[in-house]
């Protein structure tokens, strides 16, 4: 299968976050902190906060999935999960099993 058939999902475990925000400097598109102070992911505008967690993948913008992997990679809270979920698999609807974080 090739890399470009392979769309990021990422998801944030909100009990480990720190609120640093270093997510939302690389990729305020995709992450925000709110009036808790925790980071929580968002798809075209709407806001993964209820309840947040593994029960809230947010699709990533092609655009933004380099910026992705890097906050993932940088979380001191080790807490940004990101998933790579086949295209055939998002035509389908189907919800991609969770792998280990990164
Ligand atoms: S980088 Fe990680 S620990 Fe820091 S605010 Fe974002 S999710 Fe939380």
């Amino acid at each position: 299968m090739d890399v470009t058939d392979n769309r990021v999902k990422v998801w944030i475990d909100q009990d480990l976050c720190t609120g640093d925000g270093i997510c939302t400097d690389h990729a305020p598109e995709v992450f925000t902190i709110l009036e808790d102070g925790i980071a929580y992911c968002k798809e075209d505008g709407h806001v993964f906060s209820d309840p947040g967690g593994a029960a809230e993948l947010a699709l990533v913008p092609v655009s933004s999935e380099a910026e992705v992997v890097a906050a993932a990679n940088e979380c001191p809270g080790e807490c940004i999960f990101v998933e790579f979920v086949s295209v055939a698999t998002l035509e389908a609807g189907r919800t991609p099993e969770l792998s280990e974080p990164r």
